[in-house]
């Protein structure tokens, strides 16, 4: 899924540990996993490779500039919409920490393919195993991560007004 869609949800997860930010940031990790075994649609990158056995390099051509520009719209936009929708004083660290932990995996799959090491390699092969390998198509793919990260909010929202 998009980094957005990570975000929304760890966040969405950390209202319901709102003053524990360390369980927050793993539930939301643990979470990108769950859910990127959803069929989903995932925005193309021209330079930047992150299916399995891929390698990468630090080489800046306009096209990674393009992509790394799309990514960190993404991550941005995934922290704004995070505070705004779940965020309060009160639970501010845990629904960042949790939309962070729901979107760190992504990020580290990029390292690895800098740097193929442990443990990020035995990471990033659970996370390919993980994602689905259905792929939807552009409008039902997007507005379906939309539906769906509502949803989890909706949840979220219904968790805590029963407890
Ligand atoms: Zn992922």
């Amino acid at each position: 899924m998009i980094l957005s869609t990570h975000a929304v949800v760890g966040a969405a997860l950390a209202t319901l540990m709102p003053s524990h930010p360390v369980a927050a940031f793993v539930a939301g990790f643990a979470s990108h996993f769950v859910i990127d075994s959803i069929p989903h649609w995932d925005y193309p990158l021209r330079s930047i490779s992150l299916r399995a056995g891929a390698r990468s390099n630090w080489r800046i051509t306009a096209a990674r500039i393009r992509d790394l520009a799309v990514i960190g719209f993404d991550g941005f936009a995934g922290l704004v919409l995070a505070v705004g929708i779940v965020g309060t004083k009160a639970n501010m660290v845990a629904v960042l920490a949790g939309a962070v932990g729901g979107m760190l995996p992504d990020p580290l799959k990029l390292i690895y393919m800098l740097y193929p090491r442990q443990p990020l390699a035995t990471l990033v092969r659970f996370h390919n195993w993980m994602h689905t390998k259905r792929k939807l198509d552009w409008p039902l793919g997007v507005s379906s991560q939309v539906a769906f990260a509502s949803a989890v909010i909706g949840a979220s929202v219904a968790v805590r007004l029963a407890t």
